[in-house]
């Protein structure tokens, strides 16, 4: 009698070892973000207003007010942290002079981006992870450097939210490096990423990802009035910087338009944020960032590096980029009790989870392939251990091809995997897995024969 079910069974064995996972919060991770704090928060926020105006174009030799005075500050911050990090975080001005370009700088100019280098720990990682906010701000007219421009949300939100990311991570270790950078020039054309983003390529880095902020932390909208704490967007572009022929052939046929490596990286934000951070959505927005407006991920996009912008879910542009004044009983200007620092809290603990599941995982595995030797309605995966980092086992992501985001993962100690679906009708991609279970990005694989 029991004979037919065991064959049945015995029939399907291959396909029914193979089950969905599902994935516990690493404790190191957890703990992590319940340290990040809303009164931190703001108390640089407050610091960063208190020096009056960080327009670029503003003075670098006041002690107390202008760029340079913040600058200086957010550099002390980061050697204050360093203390406590055992040796493993350096901080920097990253210098460089500007002449004047007839647009957006109209004198020689002293630029400076304050970075802090959280070295890693495994000598045979060369990975880096970059997260960046912009610690200038202006007024209505860009080229203003005398008028008081707090820019307490824009982009004080980004730059507070880095310096804690700093102060919390930085007593921990990681085997990948972290670089916690807040540019200058952002108000001008981008010209504080611009600089890292050139030198990033010069000097040949693996960077992985850089995870953009720049207005979070204010939680409505000037025109539709909602007020909604609980939701923050990710910009993400679909397509991958610095396309061949060949790869904008490949991307044409097998219809990769929506998997570029930053499009990848918006959807881990997602997946990782919302393990984490309670009370959090992540909307991925589809475009590489707003109407009229710019960020600093986009001189890293078109370098061909992995980038997002992370942005609060409504904008109140009654606070951004606005002289500060009272007209027919409307408050204009960027002050921080327009904040909201719970929010800020959260986008912040969002940042700390994605960096540290990206810089605790092993790197991508290597040469993902989809077997396309025959015509099957199954799916043959293989691939090869990442160069490095420990490797618990790796995680085969699944989703429909119309669908947002990953929808099935399935855990495998091997360097391959067969399921029963069909590779005409889904998109998969392979994820290197820490023995804590911390996952890399994603890789789409190629096609090939093994
Ligand atoms: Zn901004």
């Amino acid at each position: 009698m029991k004979k037919p079910i065991t064959a049945l069974l015995f029939s399907l064995l291959p396909f029914s070892l193979i089950a969905q996972t599902t994935i516990q919060r690493d404790p190191f991770i957890a703990q992590m973000v319940g340290e990040v704090s809303a009164d931190s928060l703001r108390s640089h926020v407050d610091r960063l207003v208190s020096f009056g105006t960080r327009s670029t174009l503003s003075t670098t030799t006041n002690k107390t007010r202008g760029i340079g005075a913040s600058r200086q500050w957010i550099l002390s911050k980061f050697q204050q942290y360093a203390k406590q990090a055992g040796g493993r975080l350096t901080a920097t001005i990253d210098t460089w002079t500007l002449q004047p370009d007839g647009k957006r700088v109209d004198q020689v100019t002293q630029m400076g981006n304050v970075m802090a280098t959280l070295k890693g720990t495994d000598p045979n990682d060369d990975r880096i992870f970059l997260v960046s906010g912009h610690l200038d701000s202006r007024v209505t007219n860009v080229m203003n450097r005398e008028s008081d421009a707090p820019g307490a949300n824009d982009d004080g939100s980004g730059t507070a939210a880095v310096i804690e990311l700093c102060r919390v991570m930085s007593k921990r270790s990681f085997p990948a490096t972290i670089i916690f950078v807040t540019v200058s020039g952002e108000e001008q054309g981008l010209l504080g990423a611009d600089h890292l983003a050139e030198r990033a390529k010069r000097e040949n880095w693996n960077l992985q990802a850089l995870l953009n902020n720049d207005i979070m932390g204010s939680n409505n909208s000037h025109d539709t009035r909602i007020i909604d704490n609980t939701r923050v967007r990710v910009f993400s572009e679909g397509l991958p910087g610095y396309q061949t022929d060949s790869l904008a052939a490949n991307i044409r046929q097998y219809g990769l338009e929506n998997d570029g490596k930053s499009r990848q990286l918006a959807r881990y934000t997602k997946e990782i944020s919302e393990r984490y951070v309670d009370q959090l959505e992540v909307v991925m927005v589809y475009r590489n960032d707003r109407f009229l407006r710019g960020g600093d991920h986009s001189p890293f996009v078109s370098r061909g590096f992995p980038a997002v912008r992370i942005t609060e879910m409504n904008e109140n542009f009654n606070h951004q980029h606005q002289d500060l004044r009272t007209e027919n009983g409307v408050e204009f200007g960027d002050y921080a009790r327009f904040m909201d620092f719970e929010y800020l809290r959260k986008n912040t603990a969002m940042n700390l989870s994605v960096l540290s599941n990206l810089a605790k995982a092993p790197a991508a595995p290597q040469n993902v392939t989809v077997e396309v030797r025959s015509l099957t309605n199954s799916t043959s995966l293989f691939w090869q251990a990442p160069k490095s980092g420990k490797v618990k086992g790796y995680y085969v992501l699944m989703r429909e091809t119309y669908w947002p985001f990953w929808q099935k993962k399935f855990f495998t100690d091997k360097v391959g995997m067969t399921l029963p679906y069909s590779k005409d009708n889904y998109f998969f991609a392979v994820q290197a897995v820490s023995e804590d279970g911390n996952e890399s990005l994603p890789v789409i694989p190629r096609v090939g024969m093994r």
